[in-house]
This record gives structure tokens, sequence and C-alpha cells, in this order.
């Protein structure tokens, strides 16, 4: 007999512990399949090296930001150990000499940072912030609005796109334009209008390309920059750019705790091979071991393409909706380098292995816009860039957790090497990217080579294929223009439902995806838990009937 649940969800990443999280809180009997070893997916802690268990690394996903307070709150995320430091400030050292620091809340101290190279641009900064904020605004709080069905006439999308409608009714022609500026340039173009220093635009560029298969000069990079720099989603003040402590598989865990504590089971080493589909309907799942697992309610975490080609069949599916999902766009070239330190990078600009405030935040390496264009051009012509961009951090400047006493944790996420470096393991041309991007912050502090004691390289090949990450694209699928709002992951299937009844989708590859934020597994389950009363109170309406 195969075992029943009301609710599967498929995938143990954090966004399907938290659909997991609010489908069991709602007295669902949840089962969460997980096919690895261990649950987190992209937000996950591990210890890469086997000769030193001692260093631990957060081996993707590395700082949390855009995780919003309904859901810490309401999983009661602290008390399972969700526990963030805010980050410092953004730090870049240049081969040229000299350095800058960029702060999130400190309009003073970026002030004389930025004056250093350019006084015009110290004196811009404050609009800038005040604009991007008034931005953010707007923004916000759309990341927690499920996207109306644009276009159809059903009754529920009618009411979505009126109601969205009615909420902005109140913008001006000025931001209504500049929101317009925002998702339409790239981020260079938008940078060069307001600033002058290529310093400054070096480091405030880095924001619209993570993650992205595009260069700084390409339109939609200004959003990407906007999508990491939203402070407010509506139910509260996000907090800073900031370390879990224990890393990001602590994030994962403190959910899978809440999820636990509702009465949620979670397997691992669970795979799932297929969806169950009778009639149009989900009734469950087959793992790859051939058992099944029956639920009329089932929510997916997984890759669009592995959620709907791979385990519901396009047999199963609408064309225009397989055609959708098939042209999904799904690159990155994102290279993550975890380094296990021997001392803090003793900078030439600023000296001293005592830690400063410049090894609190983003340690970068993203000199110039050009600089980061060139490493997206040499990708695209085929090739691994000669000299890499790198966001970096040293999360151990406040967790101590991660390493043994003295000792440090740096996370080196860089970009670009060519988008079908999925297809294959290009091992040996990994270490030698790898070599240059260390070389690079070598040349700004000369003890770093000489500082690492263990070293691990992760490509888009491994990210495909140990964490499902298809492409190696970070988010589940780009944030490219027309992969956002109501065309995440689909047209007409925005709204965390599916063309399978009783099948919903969560992954971050849907809207307010991607990032460590749990939205879209919030918006699944509540989707699921909203239908399920519909359907309840239906058939009770038609029991008494
Ligand atoms: C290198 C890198 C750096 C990043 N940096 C940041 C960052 O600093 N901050 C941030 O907010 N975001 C960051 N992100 C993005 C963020 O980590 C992801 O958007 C997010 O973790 C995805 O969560 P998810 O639950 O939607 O999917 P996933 O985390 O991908 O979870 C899906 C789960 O499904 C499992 N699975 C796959 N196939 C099957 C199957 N057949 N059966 C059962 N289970 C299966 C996988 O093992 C995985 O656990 C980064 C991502 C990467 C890769």
């Amino acid at each position: 007999m195969a075992a029943t649940y009301d609710a599967i969800v498929i995938g143990g990443g954090h966004n399907g512990l938290v659909a997991a999280a609010y489908l069991a809180r709602a007295g669902a009997r949840t089962v969460v399949l997980e096919g690895r070893h261990k649950t987190g997916g992209a937000a996950t802690t591990e210890s890469p090296w086997p000769e030193a268990p001692e260093f631990k690394v957060t081996r993707l996903s590395y700082v949390m930001s855009l995780m919003p307070p309904t859901i810490i709150n309401d999983l009661k995320l602290a008390s399972h150990g969700y526990k963030v430091y805010p980050m410092g400030p953004y730090y870049q050292a240049f081969p040229e000499g000299g350095s800058i620091k960029l702060y999130a809340d400190d309009a003073k101290r970026n002030y004389e940072s930025v004056s250093k190279w350019s006084k015009n641009d110290a004196e811009t900064m404050p609009a800038w912030d005040a604009w991007l904020e008034g931005l953010a605004d707007v923004l916000g709080p759309m990341l927690l609005t499920a996207p109306p069905n644009f276009g159809s006439r059903k009754p529920r999308d009618l009411a979505g796109t009126l109601k969205l409608a009615w909420r902005h009714r109140g913008l001006k022609v000025r931001t209504i334009a500049d929101a317009t500026r925002l998702m339409t340039m790239s981020i260079a173009d938008l940078l060069d209008d307001w600033f002058e220093s290529s310093q400054v635009k070096g480091a405030l560029a880095v924001n619209g390309v993570i993650g992205t298969w595009a260069g700084p000069y390409e339109p939609g990079t200004a959003y990407v920059m906007a999508h990491h720099s939203i402070g407010d989603v509506g139910d509260g003040h996000l907090g800073n750019w900031g370390f879990q402590e224990g890393g990001m598989g602590a994030v994962s865990s403190a959910i899978e705790a809440a999820a636990r504590g509702y009465g949620a089971e979670v397997r691992v080493n669970a795979p799932v091979s297929q969806v169950l589909v009778e009639n149009g309907r989900a009734v469950g799942v087959a793992l790859e071991n051939g058992d099944e697992i029956k639920a009329s309610t089932v929510v997916s975490t997984l890759h669009p393409r592995t959620a709907f080609l791979d385990h519901v069949g396009e047999k199963n599916l609408p064309s225009d909706f397989a055609k959708d999902i098939k042209t999904w766009k799904t690159r990155s070239g994102v290279v993550k380098i975890n380094l296990a330190l021997s001392e803090l990078p003793n900078f030439t600009a600023d000296p001293g292995t005592e830690l400063g405030e410049h090894h609190t935040g983003s340690v970068e390496m993203a000199p110039s816009m050009e600089f980061t264009e060139r490493a997206f051009l040499d990708a695209r012509e085929g090739k691994p860039a000669v000299r890499p961009f790198s966001d970096g951090v040293i999360p151990t400047a406040f967790d101590k957790t991660l390493c043994p006493e003295g000792t440090h944790i740096m996370s080196l996420f860089t970009q670009w090497v060519p988008a079908d470096w999925n297809l294959e393991p290009h091992t040996s041309e990994l270490e030698a990217y790898a070599d240059r991007m260390i070389e690079l912050y070598d040349e700004v502090a000369p003890n770093f080579k000489a500082s690492i004691l263990h070293r691990d390289v992760v490509g888009p090949y491994q990210m495909e294929q140990e964490y499902g990450l298809i492409g190696g694209n970070i988010f589940h699928g780009e944030l490219s223009l027309e992969q956002l709002f109501h065309m995440r992951p689909a047209p007409g299937y925005a709204d965390y439902r599916t063309p399978i009844s009783g099948l919903y989708y969560g992954s971050s590859a849907t809207h307010a995806g991607g990032g460590v934020c749990g939205i879209p597994g919030w918006q699944a389950a509540r989707a699921a838990l909203a239908d399920r009363k519909v359907t309840k109170s239906a058939k009770g309406q038609r029991a008494a009937g």
C-alpha cells in the first residue's frame, strides 16, 4: 500500500521547507522528500575538506537579506537558531592603490570615503540612496504579491489585476518613469547618468550582475541591482545584508526545525522521479526506488525543467506551457570558491591582519565596470574570464562557529565561465580560473595566496549535478526581464499554481525568487491551502445539499 499524506513537498531546499512548515502549521499531514543526503539545497553549510572537518563553509549562497519578517516571525525562526550578523561596508582595494568603502546606512562615512575619489559623486550619493529607496518602496511590496494572470478573464485573475492597479493608483508620472528606467536600463548606463568616478561605479555595479548571465552594459541589469537592494517588502523592513551564524545551512535547519515542530516529516535520500497524474490531477509521487506516496496536494520546489518536463512529463502539460519551460533561460556562469585562511587578507591600502572594518562586509574584486564587463565578454566569447570578478565575504569576521580560532573562512562568489560549462566538469580549467582569481586578490593583499589552507571550487557542472541547479543558474532561472513577475516561471502560471490541478510550484523560479527569501515556498503553500479550503467547503456544501 502506498503511504498517504495530505501534502507532499518535493525538494528540501529552504523553499520546500518553508512550504512544508506552513502546510503542517495549517494541519496538513505533510512530508518533504529531499533527494540529497541533507536538506538545504543551495542554502547549505558543509565541510568540503575530509582532511579538515573542523572547517565549515557556506558552500553556495552566502548572505541573507530578502527573507521577510512575516516568515521569520510566523515560523519563529529565531527560536530555532536564525541569527544574522549585519554585514560591514562594501570594500574594494584598487590594484593602482587606494581603496573605497561604501556603507549601507552611514551617509557621513560614505561621503568621506567617496570624496577621496570624486567630490561630485560624494555629493550625489545621498540623492542616489533616496532615489533607490523611493523605488524600493514601490517594488518591495510587489515581492509579496502573487502576480495576477494578466489577460485571463477568470474572476480571481481579474480581481488580482484590478487590485494591483488600484494599489498603484497614487503613483506619479516621475515614479513610473523611474521604475521604467530601472526595469529596462543597464546598470552601467544608469550609473553613468549619476556618477563620474570609475571606482564608485565599479562598486555599485556589482549588485547588477550577481548571478546574472549579463555584463553591466546589458539592459535589465539595473533591475537586478534593485532586486538586491530592496529594503521594505511591505510587512516590515528587511535586514541589511548579513551572515547567518553557522552559515546558510543554519537558515535551512531553522526552517526545518520549525516544519518538524508543526508535525511535518522530512525524508532525505528520497529522490522523486515522477509526479503521479490521473485525469489532469496530481495524486502523489513516485520515488526513484519505485515507492509511491499518495497525496491530493503536491508542491514542487525543483528547477522548472525537472519539476515539469521530467516529473510531470510533456504529455500531461499544455503545449504552450511545455514550450515556455523548454525555453526557460537558466545560465549564470558562476563559480563559487570557498577558502580556509590561516590569517585575514593584509591589504596594502589598509594594512594589517587584525580584524578591520574592511574585512566585515563585501571584500570585492570589481575595481571598475569595464573590468566586470571584460569578465563577461570573455565568457560570452566561450572562454573563462581571464580576470574574473568576485563578490567576496569573510563571515568568520563575526561567526566563530565555522572554523578554529585564529583561522578564517572566505567565500568568493565569482563570474564568469562560459554558459555551457554545466555540461562538462572542466575541472582543471576551473582550478586555473580559481588560481587567477586568487592572484587578483594577492595583487592588493600580498599575503593572500600564502594564507590559503584549503580551497573548494564549485562550478556550474557540480551545481547542476549535485544540487539540481540546471544550467548552473543560481536562482533556478535568470532574473531577466522576460522572466520576471507574471512571466515567472511561465505566463498564466505565476500564481504558484500549475496546469496540473493539485500541483503547486514554489521554487526560486517563481516570482520573488531567487534568493534565500522563502517567499515562493510560502506563496505555494498559501495557494494550496486556499484551494483546499475551497474544495473542502464546496464538498461540504455538496454534502449538505
Ligand atoms: C553559488 C550560489 C550563491 C548564491 N548566493 C546567494 C546569496 O548569497 N544570498 C541569497 O539570498 N541567495 C543566494 N543564492 C540563491 C539561493 O541560494 C537560491 O535561490 C535558493 O537557495 C534556492 O532555494 P530553493 O528552495 O528554491 O531551491 P534549492 O535550494 O535548489 O532546493 C531544491 C532542493 O531540491 C532537491 N532536489 C533536486 N532534485 C530532486 C529530486 N528529484 N527529488 C527530491 N529532491 C530533489 C535539491 O537537492 C535541493 O535540496 C545563491 C545560489 C548559488 C548557487
